[in-house]
């Protein structure tokens, strides 16, 4: 049973309860374990968010003005990466050597040699 069964069982079995201050406190203990439920839903997204940051973090390199991640062919954008934490991979352009950020748009000279 979850919490939030736990939760319904124990408002069904408050309806029971005479004594209106103890039904207070148990319906204040009930929101109070939903919202600590809610906030550590919350701390575990976050949490894989940022595991899955430093999981990036630790595959890529920084060289010839983008990150570069090994057995990956593309590049991505050191300014999305350093400011924001996120791996957002360049786009090749026609002119050689260029690539460009579909997130902030940046415009990158990178050498053309690839990993
Ligand atoms: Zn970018």
């Amino acid at each position: 049973m979850g919490i939030i069964d736990n939760a319904k069982a124990i408002k069904d079995a408050l309806a029971e309860v005479a004594n209106l201050e103890l039904k207070q406190d148990l319906l204040r203990i009930v929101n109070d374990a939903l919202e600590l439920q809610g906030t550590n839903r919350q701390l575990a997204e976050e949490n894989r968010e940022l595991a899955e940051k430093l999981r990036f973090r630790e595959q890529v390199t920084f060289r010839d003005n983008a990150y570069w991640c090994e057995g990956d062919p593309d590049p991505y954008c050191s300014g999305c990466f350093d400011s924001k934490g996120q791996g957002v991979r360049l786009a090749r352009r026609s002119d050689a050597g260029h690539y460009s950020c579909p997130a902030c748009k940046q415009t990158i000279l990178v050498s053309v040699r690839q990993v």
